[in-house]
């Protein structure tokens, strides 16, 4: 007994001491707190079983398509049933892009034509359905293009062969530089007179499975050539082809940009107890149109929801506005977040911190925080919390694309940091579906993001 009456006090310590000192604010538990959000979304998620519906049910939901606006209304049913408020819909304006047929044959000098399994790339214009025929010509780099004359170029098919490099450990930044690819060609190309230009897939896989992901014309490009991709393992054979011999290329593809639509973000809340100042919370609802995209963005969308769930049932008393946003038209042209971002610059309602989650429904491994450095050294006194749910790294820099432009108006920026080796094997293909995404990583990130916005909630 007399033991107990010691460690008593030590236990009640806080509570009896605050009592007699009533100057000193009651410490929180953080710890506490992190470990009921731990075990409320780790017992009761609805995460996976929302991902299915999402792209089983839904299926892909392409910028601009009837999918699309089917997940803006089970997006909204969603947030009301999971207790949001002031839900609305915000417009944002998106290109129509479709992607028709697409065919791609190569011959080579003394051989039949070959079909290669393809993808246009997202925003190519095709060939009208006609044949496009021509020598193809192969650079290994853009420093190998960028030592070509026009006149090496001119009437040609070029084709990179840049490879993801496999020893940047870092998947995020071996795809930023192997991407480029994707993205830059079609205008590099089209400036010294090519035809078209055929890319090999960003993948850190060794199929032969393609890629699509957007790419862009110069506004000055006065020739809008077709883009298309191939997958690894088709790649590295048409190099060794065209190494050895001359080879032809026909084209045949019917994609398109046919003018402009609206689409909506789709936004949800929980309203600040002391102020109105806002807390994004971001995901994007929209895929691509091969894609079921259960990784790429099925998984961030429905962690935000469960963000959303587990601090209505855990009836935590928020300070600042929580505002859950699903942006759309992130995959063929970042409009949702643009369009976010302008509306905030035009209102000047005060933002304190945005969290996107577009990385993959993997084991969360850190949150990368972007943001000037004297904001990131309060998240590292936060690291010990969250220590013992694996997240450890906090040391990126980089954010997601949707709430990138809000870095324009100087507002603290953060992504879900999950383990990434798996993700580029399947980015952007008909392979990144429902069945590749585990329950229970899934429901870690959900738990990693509700403990950083409950954080940056009660401390900033
Ligand atoms: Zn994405």
């Amino acid at each position: 007994m007399k033991k107990a009456i010691f460690i008593l006090p030590l236990f009640l310590g806080g509570i009896l001491f605050s009592q007699r000192k009533p100057v000193t604010k009651p410490k929180v538990d953080y710890a506490g707190e992190f470990r009921k959000i731990s075990n409320e979304i780790m017992l009761n998620s609805n995460a996976y079983d929302n991902l299915h519906e999402l792209v089983k049910g839904i299926g892909p939901r392409f910028a601009a398509t009837p999918a699309y606006d089917r997940a803006v209304e089970w997006a909204e049913k969603k947030f009301a049933d999971n207790g949001g408020e002031n839900i609305r819909k915000q417009d944002v304006t998106v290109p129509v892009w479709e992607r028709g047929r697409e065919n791609l044959q190569i011959k080579a000098a003394n051989g039949n034509w070959k079909n290669i399994r393809t993808l246009a790339l997202g925003g190519s214009e095709g060939t009208g359905g006609k044949d496009l025929t021509g020598e193809l010509i192969f650079a290994k780099d853009l420093v190998e293009f960028n030592k070509m004359f026009p006149s090496d170029v001119k009437d040609k098919i070029v084709f990179f062969n840049y490879a993801f490099d496999q020893t940047i450990i870092n998947p995020s930044e071996a795809y930023l530089v192997a991407g480029k690819y994707r993205w830059s060609t079609p205008s590099l190309a089209s400036r010294k007179g090519a035809k078209a230009v055929i890319t090999r897939s960003p993948t850190s896989a060794f199929d032969d499975v393609p890629h699509t992901g957007s790419m862009y014309y110069d506004a000055l490009d006065k020739n809008k050539i077709p883009a298309l991709s191939i997958g690894a393992k088709s790649s590295d054979e048409l190099e060794q082809l065209v190494k050895n011999q001359k080879v032809t290329v026909k084209i045949n593809t019917t994609s398109g940009t046919k003018g402009e639509k609206i689409n909506h973000n789709v936004i949800a809340e929980i309203p600040g107890n002391k102020d109105k100042s806002v807390i994004v919370v971001g995901a994007h609802l929209d895929s691509w149109d091969i894609s079921e995209g259960a990784h790429d963005n099925g998984a961030g969308v429905v962690q935000i929801l469960e963000v959303l769930r587990v601090f209505k049932k855990l009836e935590i008393k928020n300070n600042h506005t929580i505002r859950f946003v699903l942006f759309a038209n992130e995959e063929n042209g970042v409009h949702g977040g643009e369009t976010y971002a302008a509306n905030v610059k035009k209102s000047g309602e005060p933002h304190i911190f945005a969290i996107e989650s577009d990385a993959g429904g993997y084991s969360p491994r850190g949150i990368s925080l972007d943001m000037i450095p004297q904001r990131r050294r309060l998240v590292f006194a936060w690291k010990n919390l969250f220590l013992p749910y694996g997240v450890y790294d906090f040391s990126q820099e980089t954010s997601g694309q949707d709430i990138a432009p809000l870095k324009k108006l100087a507002i603290p920026l953060a992504e879900l940091v999950p383990d990434m080796q798996r993700y580029f094997d399947i980015h952007h293909t008909s392979q990144d579906t429902f069945e590749k995404v585990n329950r229970r990583e899934l429901n870690l990130g959900a738990v990693a993001i509700a403990q950083m916005v409950y954080m940056v909630d009660k401390n900033w």
